[in-house]
């Protein structure tokens, strides 16, 4: 049994880290989706608000659960038995960055292998920041993010701009 992690700070999920994990699944038996406690990014919500929003989008996906960690990744895969990290990757800058975290956690546990995932093409362009950046501003963010996503974004630039 493979278990996978799909890592990231989901602030929010957007429908591009949705097809990653869609993905993922079919490649492993089994995938968690964790969202990382200690992230250096300041976020829009809490942690506790980004894991409600994915367990609710990744409800209908069987075998995909949702958790947090704190601390490192390959600790929390060794916690959990977890052998594989999922990355995607859209431009050449996350290649870069996500060539050395794979590389950092290679160090401290060769067993556990990075996979990247190439993200799809309608995608591409897509980043939590874009989201929240487009709601922010007013924008129509659908087609981008699960349909409780926008609602989450509505309440937030609502409550923040009265
Ligand atoms: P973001 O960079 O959007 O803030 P995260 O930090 O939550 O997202 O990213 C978690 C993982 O999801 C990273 O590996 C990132 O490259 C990947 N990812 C995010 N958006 C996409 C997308 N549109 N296509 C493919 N991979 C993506």
């Amino acid at each position: 049994m493979t278990l996978a992690l799909v890592p990231g700070s989901f602030d929010p999920v957007t429908n591009g880290h949705l097809d990653i994990i869609q993905r993922a699944v079919e490649l492993f038996d089994e995938v968690r989706v964790v969202v990382a406690r200690n992230s250096s990014k300041t976020p829009l919500f809490t942690v506790e608000e980004r894991l409600e929003m994915l367990r609710e989008v990744c409800a209908p996906l069987a075998r995909v659960s949702v958790d947090s960690f704190e601390g490192l990744l390959v600790n929390y895969a060794l916690e959990c038995g977890a052998t594989v990290i999922v990355k995607g990757l859209r431009f050449v800058s996350d290649f870069e960055y996500e060539l050395q975290m794979a590389l950092m956690n290679r160090r401290l546990n060769s067993a556990i292998e990075t996979v990247f995932l190439p993200t799809s093409a309608p995608y591409s362009d897509l980043s939590s920041s874009i989201v929240k950046e487009i709601a922010r501003l007013g924008g129509s963010v659908e087609g981008l993010v699960p349909e409780i996503v926008q609602q989450r974004l509505r309440e937030k630039y609502t409550i923040q701009s009265t």
